[in-house]
């Protein structure tokens, strides 16, 4: 049984129109934080800022596009200049800013976005608006695309603030840092019940067997299945309908390449340099000057991303860098989808071992 004293109880319903619970919590962050929540736009799930509690909605289902948008924006400046005075400034813009409904899944997205923007050379852009950033998580039930259960991502014990968890009358409220605790602490919440503890387990019982996409190996396998996946067939099967449209880096939360560019003003002198959001399925991702590329086909981009999943970068920061989340097999309009892909690959390894 789960510890019952971590857990406290939160009234009403997911949705901010109606319950009490989540009203005073998301007035309580408005004082402080710009927010950002979970909505629905156009039918579909999605994070917006809300300016009251009465627009957020608790999705049990992913958004299409991740926060990540929040902490690495798809557009930012980096730098203004002056040539004809020799001036140059940083520029970083950062401001307290609180994502509400995160589930586990982009609550360890944004655990390895942390990683890769700390490595190396720190990035103090990204640095500093993530220390500037709250988290509240949610939790949710499985669609078809979502296979965090097979990657170890499917619960979240640290790297948020607050967690919601959702039962019949309101949320059990979990806090995994300091100034999580202090807000929690703040709306006077009482302790949970041993009755609603079992319910939340029940609850997270069904959640574990509602999930349909599934790996058939374990996580610590597929490094080594992948880096035995060069001649695959799988790649040009995929490469052959590939529209090259970029929709799956876009909605991934743990793709974080980018394209720095100067956007000069008509007087040639003053300038922006600016970072946007790139994409490794894109053509022109991998061309130099010159204009060579080094990833010319559809199927060498395919077979690129999916080892910087499962692979390259594991090798690098020691932890796969994929969620589960299934956004970009949601979004593929070829439905190229990433869990049968990876099990078309774990059956030719299994193959080739037999
Ligand atoms: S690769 Fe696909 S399933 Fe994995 S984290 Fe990115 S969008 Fe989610
Ligand atoms: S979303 Fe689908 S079609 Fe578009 S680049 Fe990615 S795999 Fe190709």
């Amino acid at each position: 049984m789960k510890n019952i004293e971590f857990f406290r109880f939160l009234p009403g319903g997911a949705n901010g129109k109606t319950a009490s619970g989540l009203i005073k919590l998301v007035n309580t962050l408005l004082k402080e934080y710009r927010v950002y929540g979970t909505v629905k736009k156009d039918g579909f799930p999605a994070y917006a800022e809300i300016a009251e509690a009465k627009e957020l909605d608790l999705f049990s289902t992913p958004t299409h596009l991740s926060a990540k948008q929040f902490l690495f924006p798809p557009k930012e400046t980096l730098l203004r200049y002056d040539i004809r005075h020799h001036l140059h400034e940083a520029v970083i813009e950062s401001e307290k800013q609180a994502i509400v409904g995160l589930h586990p899944c982009d609550i360890h997205a944004i655990a390895l976005m942390d990683e890769v923007w700390a490595y190396g050379r720190p990035d103090a852009n990204y640095l500093s608006r993530r220390e500037n950033t709250l988290l509240v998580g949610a939790d949710c039930m499985p669609d078809e695309y979502c296979f965090c259960q097979s990657l170890g991502t499917m619960t979240v014990d640290d790297g948020f603030d607050i967690f919601l968890h959702k039962i019949k009358k309101g949320f059990l409220v979990r806090t995994a840092s300091k100034k999580g605790e202090e807000i929690i602490a703040g709306l006077r919440l009482r302790e949970a019940k041993p009755s609603e503890i079992k319910e939340l387990e029940e609850r997270e019982r069904i959640r574990e067997a509602s999930f349909k996409a599934r790996l058939d190996a374990p996580p610590k396998e597929l490094p080594g299945i992948y880096a035995k996946s060069n001649d695959s067939p799988v790649w040009d099967r995929i490469g052959s309908i590939c529209t090259g449209c970029g929709s799956c880096n876009t909605v991934c939360p743990t793709c974080y390449c980018f394209d720095i560019k100067d956007e000069v003003k008509p007087n040639l002198s003053e300038g922006e340099r600016v970072r946007v959001w790139d994409g490794c399925t894109l053509e022109d991702f991998a061309k130099v000057a010159g204009g060579h590329n080094f990833r010319k086909t559809r199927s060498e981009r395919l077979r690129h991303r999916f080892n910087r999943k499962f692979r390259y970068l594991t090798d690098r920061f020691g932890m796969l860098f994929c969620v589960g989340c299934g956004r970009c097999s949601r979004a593929c309009l070829v439905k190229i989808n990433i869990t049968e892909v990876t099990n078309e690959i774990i059956r030719e390894s299994n193959k080739r071992r037999a």
